[in-house]
């Protein structure tokens, strides 16, 4: 295996953060993952696909056999980048820009995608925000309030919107946190908004199953992600990882398989999950 953690020097880059501006570059997968025909002529949408996690899962989604709603922020680089590998797979790729905040935008997401595709398939609800504050009196409302309306709040809105056109065999996914089960204090809206998450899939896929729509989570530990660079000191991002027992940060492509897994047949019993990727951090 290649070396997955190479030197990394202390790094600051505006929100939401760009892959090009990263030191070094992270490994979504692009030269190592192949597919099995896993997810053949499934119709996929992934939030906050541009880059990090969701380009690798979009990366392993496309060579599985399916196509990939790219829905980002304003990372339009990125975001087409994703979309060149989908299409390198020989899958469509669509790009839908804008903030999920807005629950019109939620709603316009699966539009596009349904005019796209005619149903969906699989969604993952994957983009967040997050930010970080030495004292609890630094937290503004507004900031509260915003880290919930980017984590939490559109999840419900673009299951709301999409649940019409799901029907039997489809799969969602969210992408919950280490920190659903230990919260880092610096990043206490963040930490609760995962937690959220994490109940909301447990409870979801109690209320879907029987409609055979299943829902599960996954639980990332620390990752090499626009995410990193963009929203902690830059002097955290340089030992960034280190405290999980590997002794090291995931590189985006090492969060692929559980998504993959979760988004196909094969994973017809699993329901209500939330799968901890942590590096041996354990979460109970
Ligand atoms: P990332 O920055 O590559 O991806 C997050 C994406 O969310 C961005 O690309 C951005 O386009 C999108 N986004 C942010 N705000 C948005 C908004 N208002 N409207 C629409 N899109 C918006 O970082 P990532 O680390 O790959 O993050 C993906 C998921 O993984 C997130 O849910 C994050 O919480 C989770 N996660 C990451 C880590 C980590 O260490 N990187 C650890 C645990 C969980
Ligand atoms: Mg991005």
């Amino acid at each position: 295996m290649d070396q997955p953690n190479p030197h990394r020097p202390a790094q600051k880059q505006p929100m939401p953060g760009t892959t090009d501006q990263m030191m070094p570059t992270p490994d979504h997968g692009e030269t190592s993952y192949v597919g099995h025909g896993r997810l053949e002529g499934k119709t996929t949408v992934i939030t906050g696909s541009d880059s990090g996690i969701g380009r690798a899962v979009a990366i392993a989604f496309a060579r599985e056999g399916a196509d990939v709603v790219i829905a980002y922020l304003s990372e339009d680089e990125d975001a087409a980048q994703t979309a060149r590998h989908v299409e390198d797979a020989g899958r469509k790729a669509i790009l839908v820009r804008g903030d999920l905040s807005d629950p019109s935008h939620c709603r316009a997401v699966v539009e596009e995608s349904v005019k796209a595709f005619g149903r969906i398939d699989v969604l993952v609800s994957n983009a967040a925000h997050q930010a970080n504050f030495a004292e609890f009196e630094d937290i503004t409302d507004e900031e509260w309030r915003h880290t919930f309306a980017v984590n939490v709040d559109p999840f419900f809105y673009l299951v709301k919107a999409a649940l019409p056109h799901m029907s039997e065999g489809g799969s969602i996914i969210g992408t919950s946190s280490i920190n659903a089960d230990s919260p880092n204090p610096g990043l206490l809206p963040y930490a609760t908004t995962k937690g959220t998450i994490r109940d909301f899939v447990a409870g979801l896929g109690q209320m879907l199953a029987p409609r055979g729509i299943r829902v599960n989570a996954v639980a990332p530990g620390p990752v090499w992600t626009p995410l990193i660079p963009s929203t902690l000191p830059a002097e955290d991002v340089a030992t960034f990882g280190q405290n999980t027992p590997i002794g090291r940060a995931a590189q985006p492509k090492e969060l692929a398989p559980p998504y993959v897994m979760l988004a196909s047949d094969e994973a017809s019993y699993i329901i209500g999950a939330t799968i901890p990727v942590t590096g041996g951090r354990p979460f109970v």
